[in-house]
């Protein structure tokens, strides 16, 4: 399935993560690849992808890759280091004999293990003739291959092991052929739902009807069963969405479209506490219709949103307050997981818990297309790791910042704040403690969604005359400072006409101006003064201390209300006004 653009034919990078949509780079037409799937049969809705999980669709298949990372192996992983080092210092010199020494090969044989649980990974890759799994970088165990054609039904077992003092359980993803005979696909998987994961995927891309097995692995009791077949009736009446029952309760499912957002509500089974939760699911029932939803420059209020507003429009208000409640967001939220740590019988609770989600979804859509403004607020919450909403800031951040780089990165120059006409310059957002990234948007309020894009020179004008806010005219944009009054980025000044009053206001903002930016740049800035304006003398030596040059002459709007022939006679009857009030 080579991907190509049906508007204009340009060739489409394949998604990596698990979407069921696609957008050309040169038209930005969406085209949805999953044509076959729809809610009519729930069973082939796409399996919760766990972290560290990746699924990848192929040209004619599909791949799922998985990493083995399990942090508990890093003190095994120092130990062997230690061990080693200290048989090696003990000799102080290598040699052949070291190979003989078995307390060496016992160092190596913990490093090896404890290298494997930490980088290996495993791939399983799938295509109509076969279905491979290799393990790399190091291939332990080694690579195996089926035909895909004898596949029968996938199912999941527990494994449990018993230790001295502990107990631990891994998971063996088994395939049963139509011969009759099982097979072991993966095994010692350390997570329960990344074993049910792939046998979901792999079954659903091979169109394996899922079908309880002997000695599959089953986690929900008898009362737990009875309950949960009622809720989910009960919840997919009360938000006319569908039950899928599937082969049996643990597998099953409420879905369907719910106030804009394709919604899945599914018991799943934790690895962590040992017992079944809850896991709300929720995408975008359609892909968004522009890549980044802007704002009308009418949409701006006058003054920065505060952080508690902002935050109230990502959570609407209220924020689950259950203990073990955790909040998952894949990136630009095109899936928002809320997962709770037990079983809800619960209609009602049930309820409340998808209408918060979504709300969620809606304020998480809001703040992205806030920008870069929102960050700062995002941040205290990125700082938070208790935080139910800790996941969804730092994905936000980080969305803000692709976005916004995108847009604004290559040139944040030329883009003009419509709220304070300075710059776009970029920022650091914190997302972890370790990790940072970098967005843009306006140097002094810092939003991103109202911009000029603008590469000529700006003058700074105080005219009484002028009504507008700013006007662009003969190749410069032109800012009415007494509109403004406050500073903006300028490269001259133009005094067409204004108060002594004004002038002091205007140069002590100036004077006092600590932008590190603007500030060494006045004293080469031009500061022209109209012909037809009169200031005092006082007035002039305080913009003569400020700027490069100050000099009289004619302006734009000199020449334009007046022919250029007569333009001499004016300058003349200035001199002696000035001079006259120079005089008195
Ligand atoms: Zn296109
Ligand atoms: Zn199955
Ligand atoms: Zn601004």
């Amino acid at each position: 399935m080579a991907l190509t653009c049906k508007q204009c034919g340009t060739n489409i990078p394949a998604p990596s993560e698990d979407q069921s949509w696609a957008r050309c780079p040169n038209c930005q037409t969406v085209m949805n690849l999953s044509e076959a799937e729809s809610f009519s049969d729930l069973s082939q809705v796409g399996a919760f992808l766990p972290p560290g999980m990746k699924l990848r669709r192929l040209s004619d298949g599909l791949q799922l890759t998985y990493n083995w990372f399990n942090p508990s192996y890093l003190g095994l992983a120092f130990m062997a280091l230690v061990w080693t080092g200290a048989i090696v210092g003990g000799f102080n010199d290598f040699g052949w004999w070291l190979l003989v020494v078995p307390h060496f090969w016992v160092g190596v044989g913990m490093g090896a293990v404890a290298l494997i649980n930490l980088i290996n990974r495993t791939r399983i890759t799938i295509t109509p003739d076969k279905l491979s799994i290799v393990h790399f970088p190091i291939p332990f165990p080694f690579y195996r291959r089926f035909d895909p054609i004898l596949l029968k039904q996938l199912y999941v077992r527990e494994v449990k092991h018993q230790h001295k003092s502990s107990v631990s359980y891994t998971y063996d993803l088994y395939v049963t052929t139509w011969s009759g005979r099982s097979h072991k696909l993966v095994s010692k998987i350390k997570a329960t739902h990344l074993a049910l994961a792939l046998e979901k995927e792999i079954e659903r891309f091979l169109g394996i009807k899922d079908q309880s097995m002997p000695g599959e692995f089953r986690w929900l009791s008898e009362r737990e069963n009875r309950q949960l077949w009622q809720t989910w009736q009960g919840l997919a009446k009360a938000l006319s969405l569908k039950f899928d029952p599937g082969p049996f309760l643990e597998k099953s499912m409420v879905a369907g479209v719910y106030r804009g957002y394709n919604l899945q509500v599914a018991a799943f089974y934790s690895s962590q506490h040992r017992r079944a939760c809850t896991r709300i699911q929720l995408a975008p029932a359609s892909p968004p219709l522009e890549a980044s939803p802007r704002f009308t420059p009418e949409d701006l209020p006058d003054l920065p949103l505060s952080s508690q507003q902002i935050l109230s429009l990502l959570t609407s208000g209220d924020i689950p307050r259950e203990k073990g409640a955790q909040i998952k967001v894949s990136a630009d939220a095109q899936k928002i997981y809320y997962e709770h740590s037990q079983i809800i019988a619960d209609v009602q609770q049930l309820r409340q818990m998808c209408d918060w989600v979504v709300n969620l979804a809606e304020g998480y859509a809001k703040l992205r297309a806030i920008g870069a403004e929102a960050v700062p607020a995002l941040e205290t919450l990125a700082a938070k790791p208790e935080h139910v909403l800790n996941a969804a800031a730092r994905q936000l951040i980080q969305d803000i910042a692709a976005d916004t780089t995108t847009r604004l990165g290559h040139q944040p120059d030329s883009f003009y704040c419509r709220r304070c006409l300075t710059r776009c310059a970029a920022h650091t957002g914190q997302v972890t403690l370790i990790k940072t990234v970098t967005y843009y948007g306006c140097r002094t309020c810092r939003q991103s969604r109202a911009l000029l894009e603008w590469i000529g020179p700006v003058v700074a004008v105080l005219d009484s005359r002028m009504t507008e806010k700013w006007v662009e005219q003969a190749g410069a944009v032109r800012v009415n400072w007494l509109l403004q009054r406050v500073l903006f980025d300028f490269e001259a000044v133009e005094i067409v006409q204004a108060s002594d009053e004004d002038i002091e206001r205007f140069a002590v903002q100036v004077g006092n101006d600590t932008d590190p930016l603007r500030q060494p740049y006045y004293k080469e800035m031009s500061c022209r003064i109209g012909l037809s304006c009169h200031l005092s003398d006082n007035s002039l030596r305080v913009l003569r201390s400020i700027f490069g040059s100050v000099e009289r002459g004619p302006l734009l709007a000199d020449v334009s209300e007046t022919a250029t022939d007569d333009r001499r006679e004016i300058e003349d009857q200035e001199q002696s006004v000035s001079g006259s009030i120079a005089a008195s």
